[in-house]
């Protein structure tokens, strides 16, 4: 049993090889919630659903979000009547978000997830990393944004100075999430591709999660979302860069302050890391389902050599 932590983009990458490799009850995916956000009355998961729609394939690889296939009439309505079109929302992607909205409330967000992913013929476990409501908050020299505020209206170009998680006291890790943990055959903890701060760092920061990841005494391996130092697309580096740590394995290392047993490098980083920290350096670049289904065999194998 594998546990994957993900954000959106580079997790779904990985959690897609990870799901061609595992049979379903071999791996649990915990998705981070903290870019949630409510948006014209409609409760939008963009990390969960791009989870879901890159494993079931569906996903648009072009854009590197949404769906494949995806018209956009509602925002060209929505665009004409004056409504709020800075965060784009696809015809077809809308009935995911009017579905979620429709059930929560009389479903907890894990019960929604689990139900969609069904219907998009999901096998693996797709959970949230809470069912509590929890929203990032980035600092900036602009002030405090809230996250989709920051990323997607402002395209994280003001400054990052720090981050927070309205919620996050009384939130607790989903029941999924901590099944995985607690799970006799779990062989380790995968911590995807995804932009340290602003994907892992909302799920590590659930009260007692990190102590229960490191007390479970498995493997807890990353593999890193830089190449050559940058990100693959999104501001990961520039955040990194402007909270002062580097782009590297030790960086990445040290960002994550103890937690990390191995790091999945590309061979572009390749560099030397203190306090028994292990490397693989390999191909880390994700272009495909080929590039998906050998990085993740490499991380498990990895993985399992650190065990
Ligand atoms: P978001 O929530 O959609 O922003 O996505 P994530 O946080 O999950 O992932 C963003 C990160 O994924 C970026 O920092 C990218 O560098 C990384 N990433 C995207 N594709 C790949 C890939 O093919 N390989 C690796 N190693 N990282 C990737
Ligand atoms: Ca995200």
């Amino acid at each position: 049993m594998i546990l994957a932590l993900a954000g959106g983009v580079g997790g779904a990458r990985l959690a897609r090889g990870l799901a061609a490799i595992l049979p379903a009850d071999g791996l649990t995916v915990a998705v981070n919630t903290g870019d949630d956000f409510e948006h014209l009355g409609l409760l939008v998961c963009p990390d969960i659903d791009t989870v879901c729609y890159t494993l079931a394939g569906i996903n648009n690889t072009a854009q590197g979000w949404g769906l494949e296939g995806e018209s956009w009439s509602f925002m060209d309505a929505l665009g004409k009547l004056g409504g709020e079109a800075w965060f784009n929302l696809g015809d077809r992607d809308l009935a995911t978000h009017v579905l979620r909205t429709a059930m929560i409330g009389r479903h907890d967000l894990s019960e929604i997830t689990a139900l969609l992913a069904a219907r998009m013929g999901i096998v693996h476990r797709i959970v949230p990393m809470s069912d509590q409501r929890v929203r990032t908050i980035v600092d900036t020299d602009e002030g405090a944004l809230p996250f989709q505020h920051y990323f997607v209206r402002r395209r994280a170009e003001p400054r990052f100075r720090g981050i927070g998680f309205e919620g996050i006291d009384e939130a607790r890790p989903s029941a999924g999430l901590l099944a995985a943990i607690d799970d006799p055959a779990l062989e380790a903890i995968i911590l995807c591709p995804s932009n340290p701060v602003l994907s892992i760092t909302p799920i590590l920061a659930l009260p007692g999660l990190r102590d229960r990841l490191t007390g479970r005494k498995v493997p807890i391996v990353a593999v890193s979302p830089f190449i050559g130092g940058r990100a693959i697309k999104g501001p990961a580096a520039k955040i990194m860069d402007e909270i002062g740590i580097a782009t590297t394995p030790a960086g990445l290392a040290a960002y994550f302050n103890g937690l990390l047993d191995g790091i999945v490098i590309d061979r572009t980083d390749a560099g030397e890391v203190a306090g028994g920290v292990a490397l693989h350096v390999t191909d880390t670049l994700m272009r495909d389902i080929d590039d998906q289904r050998r990085l993740a065999m490499e991380t498990l194998a990895f993985a399992r050599s650190l065990g």
